[in-house]
């Protein structure tokens, strides 16, 4: 359940860059502005905006709404796309056994 604060976020996939780039820059001020909270990143989002990500293709970024706690990730691999869905909760590389790399929970 979203709430007004956060329902603006689009639940969507994409293909192209330019839309991930947009999306990068929707989460940077919305989490600015004090609506969301970076809880997972497997790289700052602030670097991924300025394009300083050395030879990563995958990205994974999950935020919590400080009103209503909804956490949103982000996925994308920059050679075929990615998508924005809600999730369940935080993601656990111990849990899950990713393969995105130099994640960091905080
Ligand atoms: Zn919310």
């Amino acid at each position: 359940m979203r709430c007004e604060h956060c329902d603006i976020i689009p639940l969507t996939e994409f293909s192209d860059p330019d839309d991930y780039m947009m999306s990068v820059e929707t989460f940077l001020m919305m989490i600015k502005a004090g609506v969301l909270e970076t809880v997972y990143e497997n790289h700052p989002l602030e670097l991924v905006y300025t394009g300083h990500v050395g030879d990563k293709v995958k990205f994974f970024h999950q935020f919590r709404c400080r009103k209503c706690g909804t956490i949103y990730g982000m996925f994308v691999n920059t050679m075929s796309g990615g998508e924005i869905k809600i999730n369940e909760k935080v993601f656990d590389p111990d849990e899950y056994g990713s393969d995105i790399p130099g994640g960091v929970v905080h």
